[in-house]
């Protein structure tokens, strides 16, 4: 029997944390953080390094890693959010290469504090392993192949077929890309372990305290977040609360909450593993549309995650992890398809969790000095690595310094809403009803990049 949800299969082996003490009553800090996800925690994290007076108070709904940050797919990748072109067209070319360098510097930054704080996480830089597994995805990456040639930053190599089944048999792959900056982790482990961090740095997270408000500050007023159990008052009030964004009446257009799913195996025998291969833990992931993205897990299973129900009516996020059993289904049969060998493996646990997606899919890093108010976040499915480059970005603007990271082009953006209903819902059902369309097409046998996906690209805002 398959458990479904219980927040992730993350927490399966250890266990839900302990929770921590709400907040008990109004209370004065200099520093605010709403949500105990990546983002908030390493925002903390730079803050109390940087300045250890500070009074730093993380106001958490749940508990800390409660949300994606406790059930993603564990890829601690160098994934520009949105991609890079937006970015070159904007910013110039050598603005964005600094960003990829810094993004590529941030994967070592997260293993180094791990490893600094003590945090077992499973880490290992194993790379990315992109894998094409029909004529039009092999279409797709030799275009991606030859741009990432202009980008000597991402050092990206393209294998062959045999390359490729070197590293990872995939069933039917025919070529791939290799990108060494990402490596593969225990998400939960790493959220809770930079909980324990923070704390030990004098921040007090409140959990179970739902913030119902955020207010500007301004001309001496400090800025408030307004919870059910007190209001706290501090100079500055930051946002980081991801897909869940929607549910605070401000914010409830600024990004849409998409959902993703994973499925794990049971652990894989040492036969199985040996016809896999997979000793690197690469981080996997295919080039079709509606993509999915693996990882081998330390215990040796199979973790496969993608689009489960993409977007829910009204922007209604979570229920603690739960998937529906027709994604369930859905990726078992991806599994299988691409490692036959696998077929006979339990499927142990399902879940699903929560992202943010921004009108033009590129995150962002915002602070306004006259206010108070700051946020970080609109990573999609890209925020492992990015909400440490956030969170360390998001401590030098309410510092008030002026650093490499503070010119980065997500600082201080601003991004149109999303439509409202019933516009946004039909919207994003007939994006991905067009990518699952068109990756059946190009399974079929269509050699080019169906134009139903181009078309998807469009309606979404994605290109
Ligand atoms: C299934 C899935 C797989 C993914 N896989 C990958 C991957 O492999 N690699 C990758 O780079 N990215 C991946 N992502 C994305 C990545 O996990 C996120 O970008 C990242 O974790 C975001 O961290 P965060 O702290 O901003 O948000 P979250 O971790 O979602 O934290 C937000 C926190 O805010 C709290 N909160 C929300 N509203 C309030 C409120 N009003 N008051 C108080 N607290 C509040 C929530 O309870 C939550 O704890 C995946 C995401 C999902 C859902």
């Amino acid at each position: 029997m398959t458990t479904n949800g219980n927040v992730s299969f993350w927490y399966a082996a250890d266990g839900l944390p302990s929770p921590r003490p709400a907040l008990a009553g109004d209370l004065d800090v200099d520093v605010a953080i709403v949500g105990a996800g990546y983002t908030g925690l390493w925002t903390a994290y730079y803050l109390a390094k940087a300045d250890p007076s500070l009074r730093i108070a993380v106001l958490e709904a749940r508990f800390a890693g409660f949300g994606a940050s406790g059930r993603n797919g564990g890829w601690l990748a160098n994934t520009i959010t949105g991609g890079r072109a937006g970015y070159v067209r904007s910013h110039g070319r050598a603005l964005v290469g600094d960003f990829q360098r810094m993004l590529n510097d941030t994967v070592d930054e997260v293993m180094s504090v791990a490893a600094a704080e003590g945090i077992e996480a499973h880490i290992v830089k194993g790379g990315e392993l992109l894998v094409a597994r029909n004529t039009a995805q092999l279409t797709r990456l030799e275009a991606l192949a030859a741009e990432q040639a202009t980008w000597p930053e991402d050092d990206a190599v393209r294998l062959s077929a045999d390359e490729t089944n070197a590293r990872v048999r995939v069933a039917g792959a025919l070529g791939g890309i290799h990108i060494p900056h990402c490596a593969r982790i225990h998400p939960a482990r790493l959220v809770q372990g930079l909980a324990q961090a923070v704390q030990r740095l004098g921040v007090v997270i409140h959990e179970n305290t739902l913030v119902t408000e955020i207010r500007a500050g301004g001309r001496g007023k400090p800025a408030t977040a307004v919870t059910e159990r007190g209001t706290v008052r501090a100079a500055h009030v930051l946002r980081a609360t991801e897909g869940f964004t929607a549910n605070l009446a401000s914010a409830h257009r600024d990004w849409l909450p998409m959902n993703s799913s994973l499925i794990v195996t049971e652990p894989l025998d040492a036969a199985t593993w040996s016809g896999i291969g997979w000793e690197g833990c690469e981080t996997l992931e295919d080039f079709a549309h509606a993509y999915v993205y693996l990882q081998r897990t330390h215990d040796g299973r199979i973790a496969i995650g993608g689009r489960g129900v993409p977007y829910r009516f009204g922007s209604r996020t979570d229920m603690d992890g739960a998937t529906q059993p027709k994604t369930i289904k859905t990726l078992t049969g991806i599994l299988h398809s691409m490692f036959p060998a696998a077929d006979g493996a339990r499927i142990e646990h399902a879940w699903s969790g929560v992202l943010g997606v921004p009108r033009d899919w590129k995150a962002a890093v915002n602070y306004d000095p006259a206010t108070g108010l700051g946020f970080a976040g609109g990573y999609v499915g890209t925020g492992v690595t990015a909400t440490n480059l956030a969170g360390s970005t998001l401590a030098d603007l309410v510092l008030g310094r002026d650093t490499k990271a503070t010119s980065m082009p997500w600082v201080n953006r601003t991004v149109r809403r999303w439509e409202p209903e019933p516009l946004r819902w039909i919207g994003v059902q007939a994006m991905y009803a067009m990518y699952h369309r068109a990756d059946r097409q190009e399974a079929g046998g269509r050699a080019t990049t169906s134009p139903l996906a181009l078309l998807a690209d469009k309606v979404s805002g994605r290109r």
